[in-house]
């Protein structure tokens, strides 16, 4: 059978772009099972829905597949109306975090498409195509939803996968024209970025983040020194360990770096932590593999909104964790965002003063949108404190705080928290200081445009 997987929203910002690591697996799984592959990123030439289309007719598909986030429905279902208005037998199935969340829901509202994959395709994905090539009933596919006589059926939930070096390495070769092309860059690294996953899955339960398993799996080093080296075969020498959480096992992280330091591998590696199981031994570790920049989540600097969001860490173990990395010579990346259920005036300044205290490298702040399914939404739900909902024509709710009548008075707050970080001399020289050298000019004009948006408010 031939699938065609499109990677349909923009991922590319002034940070960079990223590989659609995702899609590659599943193109793997499929390839191996014997059935022809295509992926269409829509960043790899900024293709519009209309190229992408006619990239789909040139090919000519059987079974059409596109990841489907909260964040851009509405991008999703004008480009699944099209697909489907273009050749109606083209089957269309949706899979991703927030048709995982909602299948039901999205069968109904995006009634051109077929299929819904919930959780981890990597099996179910397979399943259904050889289900689909040899006429045998659906009822088998795990993980599956689809509609009968315009009735959703809902089988039962997909197994994760609990031995990742079973996996095939993401079928990279697919897009082999794309790596050329340079499509997939960090503005933190010079030359092509490339992105693994060691592992799946987070015990931790904070109450805004959605994810599909719990159940932490990791790959062995092996399979992981295995997959770096194609990665390097490939002249790729950065890449972004993208697993929700690296630094779960110490032992296991430990023994994943001695490796890469005793392979002299020669690359650059940018990593997420958190702040409560990162320390001297691991960023030590991480300095001798080649890592350069280590990401957390810090949510927030005051302890009031982190206990809330059940976070598990204290302001101290972030203060601490950006400091350690800094003293290690590593750039720090803090990742933050007002708007969680108990934020006020004061704990935005508890977070603005974590964040000129401590200075971390760079800064992402954002306002929280909750995402589907996650303990804070039903909460919100529940409590009549959502206003809006996810829907295709683009609406994003958000959390009602007593203190604000609408979302503008926390773009303002954070665009305030951004002047000041960035005002502040040494964030702003040592910005300067690492990013001039190693950008061009569409990178600067990104930084440029994010900053007008962030910082200035326009
Ligand atoms: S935010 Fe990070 S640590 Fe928390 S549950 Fe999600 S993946 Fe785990």
């Amino acid at each position: 059978m031939k699938v065609a997987l499109i990677y349909p929203h923009r991922k590319k910002d002034f940070t960079g772009c990223n590989p659609p690591i995702s899609l590659l697996y599943l193109a793997s799984q499929l390839l191996q099972a014997g059935h022809h592959v295509t992926v269409i990123d829509r960043d790899d030439c900024d293709l519009s829905d209309a190229q992408i289309v006619s990239r789909l007719t040139s090919y000519s598909p059987d079974l059409v597949g596109l990841p489907v986030f909260s964040t851009n429905l509405a991008a999703a279902f004008r480009l699944v109306n099209l697909i489907a208005d273009t050749n109606p037998h083209w089957k269309i199935l949706l899979g991703g975090p927030h048709p995982s969340a909602r299948a039901s829901e999205v069968l109904e509202v995006f009634d051109k498409c077929d299929y819904v994959l919930r959780g981890e395709a990597d099996q179910s994905i397979v399943d259904l195509v050889t289900c689909l090539e040899s006429g045998a009933d659906l009822k088998s596919v795990k993980g599956l939803s689809y509609k009968v006589d315009g009735t959703v059926v809902r089988n039962p939930d997909a197994d994760v996968v609990r031995d990742l070096d079973s996996l095939p390495f993401p079928a990279r070769d697919i897009l082999s024209d794309a790596y050329r092309r340079r499509s997939y860059w960090r503005i933190e690294h010079r030359g092509i970025t490339d992105v693994i996953i060691t592992s799946r899955g987070c015990p931790f339960n904070c109450r805004f983040c959605f994810k599909v398993s719990n159940k932490f799996r990791p790959r062995s080093p092996e399979s992981i020194i295995g997959e770096l080296m194609d990665i390097r075969s490939r002249g790729i020498r950065n890449v972004h360990f993208m697993d929700d959480l690296f630094v779960w096992n110490k032992a296991r992280c430990l023994a994943v770096l001695d490796q890469i330091t005793k392979k002299k591998l020669n690359m650059h590696f940018k990593v997420r932590a958190r702040a409560d199981l990162i320390d001297e031994d691991l960023l030590s570790a991480m300095k001798r593999a080649g890592v350069s920049s280590v990401a957390f989540g810090i949510e927030s600097g005051s302890q009031t909104v982190l206990d809330s969001m059940h976070k598990r860490v204290t302001v101290d173990m972030n203060y601490r964790a950006i400091r350690l990395t800094k003293k290690f010579g590593l750039q720090c990346y803090a990742d933050a965002f007002l708007g969680f259920p108990g934020e006020t005036p004061e704990t935005i300044r508890e977070t603005e003063k974590l964040l000129l205290d401590a200075k971390p490298t760079a800064l992402n702040l954002s306002v929280m949108y909750p995402l589907p399914d996650t303990p804070v939404y039903n909460a919100a739900k529940a409590e009549g404190t959502l206003v809006g909902d996810w829907d295709v024509k683009g609406t994003r709710p958000w959390i009602k705080l007593p203190w604000i009548e609408d979302l503008r008075t926390l773009y303002e707050y954070r665009n305030r928290v951004h002047r000041r970080f960035l005002g502040n001399p040494v964030v702003a020289f040592n910005a300067a200081r690492f990013l001039f050298p190693r950008i061009g000019l569409t990178q600067l004009r990104m930084l440029a445009d994010h900053y007008r948006r962030t910082v200035i408010g326009r």
